[in-house]
Protein backbone atom coordinates (compact mmCIF):
# COMPACT_ATOMS: atom_id res chain seq x y z
CA UNK A 1 0.00 0.00 0.00
CA UNK A 2 1.71 3.55 1.06
CA UNK A 3 4.39 4.91 3.90
CA UNK A 4 2.28 7.63 5.69
CA UNK A 5 3.51 10.68 6.89
CA UNK A 6 3.46 10.47 10.75
CA UNK A 7 1.97 12.71 12.98
CA UNK A 8 4.48 14.25 15.43
CA UNK A 9 3.89 15.05 18.91
CA UNK A 10 1.84 18.45 19.24
CA UNK A 11 -0.84 17.35 16.46
CA UNK A 12 -4.04 17.82 18.01
CA UNK A 13 -5.27 14.50 16.50
CA UNK A 14 -3.17 12.37 18.14
CA UNK A 15 -5.02 13.34 21.47
CA UNK A 16 -8.65 12.79 20.37
CA UNK A 17 -10.20 9.08 21.12
CA UNK A 18 -10.34 6.74 18.41
CA UNK A 19 -13.87 4.97 17.06
CA UNK A 20 -14.35 1.25 16.90
CA UNK A 21 -14.42 -0.54 14.01
CA UNK A 22 -17.71 -2.30 12.88
CA UNK A 23 -16.28 -4.32 9.99
CA UNK A 24 -13.09 -5.54 8.81
CA UNK A 25 -13.65 -3.79 5.28
CA UNK A 26 -11.32 -3.15 2.58
CA UNK A 27 -10.98 0.42 3.92
CA UNK A 28 -9.71 -0.99 7.20
CA UNK A 29 -7.37 -4.04 5.60
CA UNK A 30 -5.90 -0.65 3.89
CA UNK A 31 -5.36 1.05 6.85
CA UNK A 32 -3.53 -2.15 8.39
CA UNK A 33 -1.30 -2.38 5.10
CA UNK A 34 -0.53 1.02 5.36
CA UNK A 35 0.45 0.91 9.32
CA UNK A 36 3.05 -2.00 8.61
CA UNK A 37 4.05 -0.06 5.68
CA UNK A 38 5.28 2.51 7.54
CA UNK A 39 6.26 0.63 10.58
CA UNK A 40 8.64 -1.11 8.65
CA UNK A 41 10.14 1.96 6.65
CA UNK A 42 10.88 3.51 10.22
CA UNK A 43 12.07 0.84 11.68
CA UNK A 44 9.31 0.68 14.46
CA UNK A 45 8.58 -1.86 16.76
CA UNK A 46 4.35 -0.47 17.13
CA UNK A 47 2.46 1.91 15.50
CA UNK A 48 -1.48 2.83 15.84
CA UNK A 49 -4.14 4.61 13.20
CA UNK A 50 -4.02 7.78 14.93
CA UNK A 51 -0.49 8.20 13.85
CA UNK A 52 -0.81 8.19 10.47
CA UNK A 53 -3.96 10.58 10.70
CA UNK A 54 -6.63 7.68 11.48
CA UNK A 55 -8.91 7.89 14.19
CA UNK A 56 -10.06 4.46 14.35
CA UNK A 57 -9.22 1.40 16.71
CA UNK A 58 -6.58 -0.32 15.16
CA UNK A 59 -3.13 -0.89 15.88
CA UNK A 60 -0.24 -3.60 14.54
CA UNK A 61 3.32 -4.79 16.55
CA UNK A 62 6.27 -6.53 15.29
CA UNK A 63 8.59 -7.21 18.30
CA UNK A 64 10.95 -9.92 16.63
CA UNK A 65 14.83 -8.27 16.15
CA UNK A 66 17.85 -9.42 14.24
CA UNK A 67 17.82 -12.09 12.26
CA UNK A 68 13.89 -13.60 13.69
CA UNK A 69 11.56 -13.82 11.21
CA UNK A 70 8.53 -10.94 11.16
CA UNK A 71 6.06 -11.17 13.59
CA UNK A 72 3.64 -8.93 12.59
CA UNK A 73 0.30 -8.48 14.79
CA UNK A 74 -2.59 -6.30 13.76
CA UNK A 75 -5.30 -5.40 16.74
CA UNK A 76 -8.89 -4.52 16.47
CA UNK A 77 -10.93 -3.04 18.26
CA UNK A 78 -8.25 -4.11 21.10
CA UNK A 79 -9.08 -4.58 25.13
CA UNK A 80 -6.91 -4.76 27.62
CA UNK A 81 -8.70 -7.53 29.82
CA UNK A 82 -6.23 -7.81 32.46
CA UNK A 83 -2.87 -6.44 33.93
CA UNK A 84 -0.84 -7.05 36.78
CA UNK A 85 2.85 -6.48 37.87
CA UNK A 86 4.73 -3.39 37.38
CA UNK A 87 7.81 -2.49 35.11
CA UNK A 88 9.79 0.74 34.16
CA UNK A 89 10.16 0.51 30.79
CA UNK A 90 12.59 2.83 28.12
CA UNK A 91 10.57 3.61 25.71
CA UNK A 92 9.93 5.82 22.75
CA UNK A 93 7.64 6.66 19.39
CA UNK A 94 7.65 7.19 16.11
CA UNK A 95 5.49 10.24 17.19
CA UNK A 96 8.75 11.86 19.39
CA UNK A 97 11.60 11.25 16.67
CA UNK A 98 14.37 10.02 19.37
CA UNK A 99 12.91 11.03 22.95
CA UNK A 100 13.28 8.53 24.71
CA UNK A 101 11.95 8.53 28.15
CA UNK A 102 11.40 6.23 31.29
CA UNK A 103 7.60 5.58 31.69
CA UNK A 104 5.59 2.55 34.09
CA UNK A 105 3.89 -0.03 32.81
CA UNK A 106 2.21 -3.34 33.67
CA UNK A 107 4.49 -6.51 33.82
CA UNK A 108 1.59 -8.81 32.62
CA UNK A 109 -1.43 -8.21 30.48
CA UNK A 110 -3.81 -10.45 28.40
CA UNK A 111 -5.65 -8.34 25.66
CA UNK A 112 -8.09 -9.52 23.86
CA UNK A 113 -8.71 -8.09 19.88
CA UNK A 114 -9.87 -8.69 16.39
CA UNK A 115 -7.47 -10.03 13.78
CA UNK A 116 -7.32 -8.95 9.98
CA UNK A 117 -9.90 -12.00 9.53
CA UNK A 118 -12.18 -10.20 11.41
CA UNK A 119 -12.08 -13.46 14.45
CA UNK A 120 -11.47 -12.38 17.86
CA UNK A 121 -8.29 -13.49 19.42
CA UNK A 122 -6.67 -13.49 23.28
CA UNK A 123 -3.23 -12.73 23.95
CA UNK A 124 -1.36 -12.74 27.14
CA UNK A 125 2.01 -11.86 27.41
CA UNK A 126 4.28 -11.58 30.67
CA UNK A 127 7.31 -10.60 32.46
CA UNK A 128 7.72 -7.15 31.27
CA UNK A 129 8.48 -8.87 27.77
CA UNK A 130 8.86 -5.85 25.01
CA UNK A 131 5.83 -6.89 23.75
CA UNK A 132 3.54 -6.48 26.79
CA UNK A 133 5.05 -2.75 26.63
CA UNK A 134 4.15 -2.13 22.78
CA UNK A 135 1.08 -3.16 23.29
CA UNK A 136 -0.11 -1.00 26.53
CA UNK A 137 2.06 1.82 24.35
CA UNK A 138 -0.30 1.26 20.99
CA UNK A 139 -3.27 0.91 22.82
CA UNK A 140 -2.93 4.24 24.64
CA UNK A 141 -3.21 5.78 21.61
CA UNK A 142 -6.20 4.45 20.63
CA UNK A 143 -7.61 7.11 23.65
CA UNK A 144 -5.31 9.56 22.83
CA UNK A 145 -3.26 9.05 25.66
CA UNK A 146 0.65 8.86 25.00
CA UNK A 147 4.13 6.75 26.30
CA UNK A 148 4.99 10.65 28.28
CA UNK A 149 1.81 10.72 30.17
CA UNK A 150 3.54 7.62 32.37
CA UNK A 151 6.56 9.86 32.57
CA UNK A 152 8.33 8.50 35.80
CA UNK A 153 10.41 11.64 35.93
CA UNK A 154 8.80 14.12 34.46
CA UNK A 155 11.58 16.68 34.04
CA UNK A 156 13.75 14.02 32.82
CA UNK A 157 11.14 13.79 30.03
CA UNK A 158 10.62 17.71 29.61
CA UNK A 159 14.12 17.70 29.22
CA UNK A 160 14.64 15.16 26.19
CA UNK A 161 11.54 16.41 24.69
CA UNK A 162 13.22 20.19 24.37
CA UNK A 163 16.52 18.54 23.77
CA UNK A 164 14.42 17.09 19.95
CA UNK A 165 12.25 20.04 19.33
CA UNK A 166 9.06 18.82 20.97
CA UNK A 167 7.08 20.34 22.58
CA UNK A 168 6.98 19.99 26.61
CA UNK A 169 5.11 17.09 28.59
CA UNK A 170 1.49 18.58 28.55
CA UNK A 171 1.12 18.53 32.52
CA UNK A 172 -2.79 18.02 32.93
CA UNK A 173 -2.10 14.67 30.88
CA UNK A 174 0.00 13.39 33.36
CA UNK A 175 -1.29 10.24 34.94
CA UNK A 176 -1.38 9.62 38.53
CA UNK A 177 -0.61 5.44 38.90
CA UNK A 178 -0.23 4.97 42.50
CA UNK A 179 -0.68 1.29 42.38
CA UNK A 180 2.09 1.06 39.32
CA UNK A 181 4.15 3.16 41.51
CA UNK A 182 3.99 1.31 44.52
CA UNK A 183 5.06 -1.81 42.99
CA UNK A 184 8.07 -0.36 41.28
CA UNK A 185 8.82 1.26 45.09
CA UNK A 186 8.47 -2.39 46.37
CA UNK A 187 10.99 -3.53 43.46
CA UNK A 188 13.57 -1.34 43.84
CA UNK A 189 13.69 -2.61 47.56
CA UNK A 190 13.92 -5.63 47.18
CA UNK A 191 16.17 -4.97 44.54
CA UNK A 192 18.22 -3.04 47.07
CA UNK A 193 18.74 -6.29 49.27
CA UNK A 194 19.47 -8.53 47.00
CA UNK A 195 22.29 -6.54 45.56
ZN1 LIG B 1 3.67 5.70 20.03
Amino acid sequence: MAIKKILRYGEPSLRVPSKEVHKVSAKVKAIVADLYDTMYANNGVGLAAPQIGENVRIFVVDCSSGDEPLNPITFINPKIIKKSGACKSHEGCLSFPEAYTDVRRYANIMVKATDIHGRPFVMEVKNGELLARAIQHEFDHLDGILFIDHSINRFEADEVLSKYNLPPVEVDKLLSEPELDELLKEQAEKGAVND
